[in-house]
């Protein structure tokens, strides 16, 4: 029977009892002192303002599953709570806490109105196939889209009941999609309820779709101009091609770099000449994962981050990089975070000492957020905006949040601290305005 096995301590192990030492934490910590703001104050800032915890029971073929997911609003000093929906077999709320934290300094470093939220929804969609697959007669994949509607549609149910729409504004993350952000639509006819809205749906945005990987590639085509470099001379690896790895591929590619080496969840593929990033865009987008496109030219994460190339670019899940491999890396020059907390606090600081740029999460991803921003403005009913004036404005703000890293990088210490520097100081001017410190 399925459901006894789902209800062991499902929702302990979602919520966990202390927050795990993190590098938020330590980058804010570090932070403070440099901007003489005081320990009682960094503890608000730090600290959520809310943690929701929800059990989604949803109905498969007669059976209940209970879900569990939950939501963390961090910070509004600055404007609404916005951040992504995470659905995968390993959220917890302490990710989901750091996640809706990391946020709060994206927005405010790429000095949007807005601050920082997020959800986590914990499946684990392989085991919940197995118990079903005898039954279920069409193949994984289309499960899984079936799960997810049923999941989602119980969450915006609960989202709305709650009173969130306007105050927290969803966007996809790792598991979601525009196609899970249309269900908040469907439920409100709000446009400003979410952003990333499916193409043709009121309020959507022309470029959301890849204005992440847009952002990221741009953010490393900055810093090569920052180095003198032309991309021409660049191989890159890639970890993740979902939304964000894909497009920070395809960019990076239309710039002249050489992606040399792409691993997915599945499997991966690595060609030393440079892969045809097109035809594995056309491949991954058929298959749902790169695994199968080149069977003599495999690779695994490991291999990958072993491997020597100029630009490690992790793009999937988070902490991935510790100090246990952090060692073994084989990147020269460059470690951008696409993906969301990527880089541990200590592996940060062990590539600062051999000499490898380290460009922050709240900046190298912030694209998708900044695009958001315009989405979520123009569903309050302002102006309607073209694909050229999106890639327009995220150019514009990405020269911004450089050229002001730039300027205190030497003294903050890194680009890294720089960017916190910069975003805590927003964040504490605001928060100290509204009389909230
Ligand atoms: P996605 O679900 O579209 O794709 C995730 C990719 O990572 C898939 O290719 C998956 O197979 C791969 N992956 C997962 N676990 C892996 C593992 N252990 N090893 C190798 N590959 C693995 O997700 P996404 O939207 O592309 O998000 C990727 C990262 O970017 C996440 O950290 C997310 O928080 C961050 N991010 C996303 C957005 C956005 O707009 N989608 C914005 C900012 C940050």
């Amino acid at each position: 029977m399925y459901e006894p096995r789902m209800r062991t301590k499902s929702m302990e192990r979602f919520v966990c009892s202390k927050e795990p030492p993190n590098r938020s934490e330590s980058l804010l910590r570090d932070s403070a002192k440099r901007l003489g703001i005081s320990n009682a104050a960094l503890e608000q800032i730090e600290k959520p303002y809310t943690f929701i915890y929800q059990r989604l029971p949803v109905e498969v073929e007669g059976e209940v599953i209970n879900i569990s997911s939950g939501i963390v609003l961090h910070n509004r000093a600055r404007g609404p709570y916005k951040g992504g929906i995470r659905i995968a077999s390993d959220v917890n709320i302490w990710e989901t806490n750091e996640l809706a934290r990391l946020m709060t300094l994206k927005t405010a470093l790429a000095d949007l109105e807005l601050g920082g939220g997020k959800t986590g929804i914990r499946v684990d969609f392989e085991k919940i196939y197995g118990m079903f697959k005898d039954r279920f007669k069409l193949g994984f994949y289309p499960f899984c889209d079936m799960l997810k509607d049923h999941i989602m549609k119980e969450f915006v149910d609960h989202f709305v009941e709650r009173g969130l729409v306007r105050i927290y504004i969803p966007a996809p993350d790792m598991g979601s999609s525009g196609r899970e952000m249309m269900l908040f639509y469907n439920r409100t006819h709000d446009p400003a309820v979410v952003t990333a809205k499916p193409e043709g749906i009121e309020g959507w945005l022309p470029g959301r779709h890849e204005a992440t990987g847009f952002g990221t590639a741009y953010a490393i085509l900055k810093y090569l101009e920052h180095i003198g470099k032309d991309p021409s001379e660049i191989t890159v690896a890639i970890q993740g091609f979902g939304n964000v790895g894909s497009h920070t591929a395809y960019y990076l590619n239309d710039y002249g770099c050489k992606v040399l080496a792409v691993t997915d969840f599945y499997g991966g593929v690595c060609h030393e000449e440079g892969i045809d990033v097109n035809e594995l865009m056309d491949y991954a987008r058929e298959n749902r994962t790169v695994k199968g496109y080149d069977d003599k030219h495999t690779i695994d994460n490991d291999t990958m981050f072993r491997m020597p190339v100029d630009i490690l670019v992790p793009a999937a899940s988070g902490h991935v990089i510790g100090k246990e491999n952090c060692g073994e890396l084989g990147v020269r020059l460059l470690v951008a975070e696409a993906a969301n907390m990527p880089v541990s606090y200590e592996a940060f600081l062990e590539l600062k000492e051999r000499g490898i740029d380290l460009l922050p999460d709240n900046y190298v991803n912030s694209g998708g957020v900044i695009a958001s921003d315009l989405e979520y403005r123009q569903g309050l009913g302002g102006t309607r905006y073209s694909r050229t004036q999106v890639f327009d404005h995220l150019r514009g703000r990405f020269d911004e949040m450089f050229g002001n890293m730039l300027e205190i990088k030497d003294r903050a210490g890194s680009f890294t601290q720089a960017a916190c520097d910069i975003a805590l100081r927003r964040i504490y001017l605001a928060m100290k305005t509204r009389s909230l410190i």
